[in-house]
Formats: structure tokens, C-alpha cells, sequence
């Protein structure tokens, strides 16, 4: 009788231990796993320091953020081009974004550029339906940097949850919703230094008045352009335009109209160059197109009506309809007119000149002994 109570007391104290083995290992498991996350997001973090641009960010945030809720379902919306547009970069487990339809209450998190959990309160209070089993749970975490929102990561938990109600279940729910926050913060403040650092670049690189690339930044594009160009055994073409009589439009109507000329001038060239083109103000009232891939004729023509359309470029100014603008336009091509760049920018100075000295509103092209001359003039 007494040995029966004895085993039974063993008996009792080896599945107390068990107990307490497995909740042990399951603590070692669950820390391990948060070990392995909090790598991943150091992880996404330098990668995102090394992005240079918005773009690079966004396809690191794509890769990385559902390798780090690859247990959950969730996705990652962030503002695109234009700004207003919030896309979804990456969706994964069982969640499918629709088009730009947002789970709710992401779009409640967006506006009040709060974290909100799945019963609309917003973080610092565990949302109630965390206490129910086998109900999903999901938090939005909008991303904000200096006020600014730049997206929004969405995370749903799914049934990846311990079962029963209590303590344990609190605590991982707290801790995926922390998780879920941090990696926002750390997206939003990467992403908006990438982004400064963009904005910076192109300031630094674009003439203010006109909004088109200044002339150091274009010698060296141009110079990169020759060169894979010439690999390709393919034409590229330059036009230097300059606008006729320009001083007159200082002198008549002052320089804040001159200045409107040139802003205007500036969005009528943006609009007239395909991709791969490129303009820039080359100083004053001139300025500059490399045309990429296009032969001599194609360029003559295109700079034909360039300076037709021109013409018709109705600028005001406090009201005032301006005079209309003629251009001369000077046109070399490589590798007719010259190898380098500078050749090709000489060759096309000379045939402005050549322009002007015909009488204005014109195009023009030279030979090669006009533009030997026109280089021993300068
Ligand atoms: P041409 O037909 O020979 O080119 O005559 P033009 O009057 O256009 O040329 P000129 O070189 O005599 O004058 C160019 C003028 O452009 C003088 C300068 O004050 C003006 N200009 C240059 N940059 C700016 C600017 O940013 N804003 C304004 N408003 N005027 C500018
Ligand atoms: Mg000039
Ligand atoms: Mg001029």
C-alpha cells in the first residue's frame, strides 16, 4: 500500500517535470525564432542602407519583409508615382491585395498615421480579440517618416498562434505586433533618407527655372550616351538651340516675363523628347537635346518641328499674351560631325551660329572646315 503511494507520487513529480521540459523548450523555441527575426530585420536594414535609390528600396522591402512574417499573411503598400497612388509591392501567405483596396483598418491607420490592430484601436492597447481563440488578428503599421506617410505594412496572424487563451498567447501576439511596428519604423526612416538623398541629387543636377538637367550633369551623360552608342555602332544626334532676340523679351515686358519664356520653354521641351533623350539648359537662353539612336535626317526633321511648334508656345504673363518665340537651332550628329562630345558640342555650336547668321529661325548644319573655322574663332 505504502510503495503504490510512492510510485504514484514519482509517478506525478516525472509529469510535472515533463511539463516543465516542454514548456522550457517550447520558451528555447519560440526566443530562437525571435532571434532569427531580429537578424532578418537587421538584415533589411543594411540592405536598405546600401539602396541608392527609392526604387532599389522597393524591391528590397518586397524581398525581405515576407521572409520576415513568413509564418503570417500579410503586404506592404507603398506610395508610388504620383505620390497619391498606394501600390502594393508584395503580398504573401494567404492574403491577395486587391488592386489598391486596403484590408480595413489599414486605411483608418493611413489617415491617422497610427498603428492600429484589427479591432480599430490603435497600439499601445492590446486589441481585444486577441483574447478569443481561433480568431485572425492583424495589425496595420503605417509608415511615417517626418509626417510624411510612405506606405503601410499589413500583418494578419492567422492561426499561427498558440491555441489556448492566456498569457502565452498575449505574449506573442504583443510581440507580432511589436515586430509589425519596428519593421515600419525601420522601412520609413530608410526610405525617406533614400528618398532625401534622391531629391537632393536631382536639385543638385536640374536647373530650378526650367526643370531640365544642367550643362555638367549632361556632359557627362552625353559622354556615357557616346559611348554606348558607339559600342552599338548606332547614330546619336544633338540639337543647340537658342532663342531668337530673347534680350527684347527682358527689355519689353521685363525680366519676370523673360523668366516665364524660359519656364514655359522648359515644359515644352520636357514634353517633346522621348525616353531615352535627354534636354538641358545649356546657359541662358540656350539650350540643348541629345537624341539617342536617331540618324542625321531623323534629327533635322525632328528639329524642324521642334522649331515649328515652338511658334506656337503662347506664353502669358500677369495676363499678357507674349510675342511668339523663334528659335535657331543647330544640328551635328554623331559620328558625321564629330567623335567626342566636345567635337559634337563644337560642330553644333557652329551650326547655331550658322543659323543666326542666316537669319534667325532656322535650323542649320555645317562641314567640317565651318566648324575647324568656328573653333579657331572662340
Ligand atoms: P540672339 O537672337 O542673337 O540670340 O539675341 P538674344 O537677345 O536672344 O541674345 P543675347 O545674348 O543678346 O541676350 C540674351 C539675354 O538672355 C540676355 C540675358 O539677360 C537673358 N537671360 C539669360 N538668362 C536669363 C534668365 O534666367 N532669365 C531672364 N529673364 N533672362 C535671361
Ligand atoms: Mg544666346
Ligand atoms: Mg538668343
Amino acid at each position: 500500500m505504502k510503495s503504490e503511494k510512492k510510485e504514484e507520487k514519482d509517478w506525478s513529480a516525472v509529469e510535472v517535470m515533463q511539463e516543465v521540459n516542454e514548456k522550457l523548450s517550447s520558451y528555447v523555441d519560440a526566443l530562437e525564432q525571435r532571434n532569427r527575426e531580429l537578424e532578418r530585420l537587421r538584415g533589411l536594414a543594411t540592405l536598405l542602407q546600401s539602396c541608392l535609390t527609392v526604387e532599389e528600396a522597393h524591391a528590397v522591402i518586397a524581398r525581405t519583409v515576407r521572409k520576415l512574417f513568413f509564418a503570417e499573411s500579410g503586404a506592404v503598400y507603398l506610395f508610388g508615382s504620383p505620390p497619391q497612388a498606394l501600390v502594393p509591392v508584395a503580398a504573401w501567405g494567404d492574403y491577395v491585395p486587391a488592386g489598391n483596396f486596403l484590408p480595413w483598418p489599414a486605411g483608418w491607420a493611413l489617415v491617422q498615421e497610427r498603428s492600429y490592430s484589427g479591432d480599430g484601436r490603435y497600439f499601445p492597447v492590446l486589441c481585444s480579440d486577441g483574447k478569443q481563440s481561433g480568431q485572425d488578428i492583424c495589425f496595420c503599421a503605417p509608415m511615417v517618416s517626418q509626417r510624411e506617410t510612405l506606405g503601410l505594412l499589413y500583418v494578419r496572424l492567422n492561426g499561427n498562434l498558440p491555441k489556448q487563451n492566456g498569457a502565452d498567447r498575449r505574449r506573442v501576439i504583443q510581440y507580432k505586433r511589436q515586430l509589425t511596428v519596428t519593421t515600419a519604423e525601420t522601412i520609413a526612416l530608410f526610405l525617406a533618407s533614400i528618398k532625401l538623398r534622391e531629391n537632393l541629387y536631382h536639385q543638385s543636377i536640374h536647373d530650378p527655372l526650367t526643370g531640365l538637367l544642367n550643362r555638367r550633369p549632361m556632359y557627362e551623360f552625353l559622354e556615357k550616351e557616346l559611348l554606348r552608342t558607339t559600342r552599338k555602332k548606332q547614330p546619336l544626334g544633338v540639337i543647340m538651340i537658342d532663342i531668337d532676340h530673347f534680350k527684347t523679351v527682358n527689355d519689353t515686358y521685363g525680366h519676370g516675363a523673360g523668366d516665364a519664356v524660359l519656364r514655359e520653354f522648359g515644359l515644352f521641351t520636357q514634353k517633346h523628347i522621348r525616353g531615352g533623350d535627354f534636354a538641358c539648359r545649356y546657359g541662358g537662353e540656350e539650350f540643348l537635346l541629345v537624341l539617342t539612336e536617331a540618324s542625321l535626317e531623323n534629327v533635322k526633321q525632328r528639329a524642324e518641328q521642334f522649331r515649328k511648334e515652338a511658334r506656337l508656345l503662347g506664353v502669358r504673363y500677369r495676363g499678357r499674351l507674349l510675342d511668339p518665340i523663334t528659335l535657331s537651332l543647330g544640328v551635328a550628329v554623331h559620328p558625321e560631325h564629330g567623335q567626342t562630345a566636345q567635337e559634337l558640342l563644337l560642330a553644333a555650336d557652329a551650326a547655331l551660329y550658322q543659323a543666326k547668321a542666316d537669319g534667325r529661325d532656322r535650323i542649320a548644319t555645317v562641314r567640317q572646315h565651318t566648324i575647324a573655322e568656328h573653333a579657331r574663332q572662340l
